[in-house]
């Protein structure tokens, strides 16, 4: 595996690439990397002949910096396992490579509505900062496909709305989330979690389970109370449990069986924020 630190080296690695007839998959992260991850590396490697993942802690899209300073970095363990999973180009740029003239004044996107809700309300100007960087990333590389996890399902709807912004011809995949044998979603803010905190946290999961499961016999704001109510009893801060449609994250009051719809729950355990979120019906 390549590891490259600039975007003219970058560049000149992605040109031999494109010579060899070779398509480009391309996966962003913030590294600490779990097999969340990986399986959008196999992912890419059944569609693509060459495989780029970048790591870049990207400080705009942090809207807490405590979040920030604590964010897991894990680089030895990373490359390592990148390496073993037959990475070809590892992009490990420096803030100033993706942010040459600083972050204090940077581009904002007509995101529309898919910012404002949910993850958008409780962390202002976070899908701002995601598009920043993706943006840029996405300028480096010049993939033919990207992959990104159904985990962060508004930042999905987030990236598809940026390639139409910037018209943009790669194939966006989304990939199902990745989970623990107990149904957390895999994350890299899971290696935060204490003991304790770890053998609570798949309640997300399981309070997802039980939105799908109760459709049809209960009204959602009964559900919605319930899985309020249980995670506050067990010592989480919900920030939100909501039922949505899948394709535009309206939210919904009651299950619709005619639409696509989403379960999603963020809350904070201690001080880490978790998120979680499940498809309902046919997008399944
Ligand atoms: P991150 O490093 O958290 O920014 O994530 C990088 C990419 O991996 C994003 O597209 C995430 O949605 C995806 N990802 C994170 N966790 C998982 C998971 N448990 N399963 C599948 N994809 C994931």
């Amino acid at each position: 595996m390549k590891i490259i630190k600039s975007k003219p080296e970058l560049q000149k690695a992605i040109t031999l690439l494109r010579e060899e007839n070779k398509t480009i998959g391309f996966i962003p992260t913030m590294g600490a990397l779990h097999q969340g991850h990986l399986s959008l590396i196999a992912f890419a490697q059944k569609n693509n002949q060459a495989v780029v993942c970048s790591i870049f802690v990207n400080p705009t899209q942090f809207n807490d910096k405590k979040d920030f300073e604590k964010y897991p970095v894990t680089l030895e363990e990373d490359i390592a396992k990148l390496t073993d999973a037959a990475c070809d180009i590892l992009f490990l740029p420096e803030v100033s490579e993706i942010y040459p003239d600083g972050t204090a004044q940077l581009e904002a996107y007509e995101l529309g509505y898919v910012e404002t809700v949910l993850d958008g309300a409780s962390r202002p100007g976070h899908f701002q900062g995601v598009a920043q960087v993706v943006s840029r990333l996405l300028d480096a590389v010049q993939p033919d496909d990207v992959y990104m996890g159904q985990k962060d399902y508004q930042q999905c709807l987030v990236i598809k709305r940026l390639a139409e912004l910037r018209k943009d011809t790669f194939s966006l995949h989304f990939v199902p989330t990745q989970r623990e044998p107990d149904g957390l979603a895999m994350s890299s803010r899971n290696r935060r979690l204490s003991e304790g905190q770890r053998a609570l946290a798949s309640l997300l999961y399981q309070c997802l389970v039980s939105i799908e499961a109760q459709q049809g016999t209960k009204a959602f704001a009964v559900v919605q109370k319930e899985c309020i109510d249980l995670l506050t009893h067990k010592g989480f801060k919900p920030d939100y449990v909501a039922l949505a449609d899948a394709e535009t994250l309206e939210p919904l009051t009651d299950y619709d069986p005619s639409k696509n719809m989403i379960a999603l729950i963020a809350a904070f355990i201690g001080e880490i924020r978790l998120i979680d979120n499940l498809p309902l019906n046919s997008i399944k």
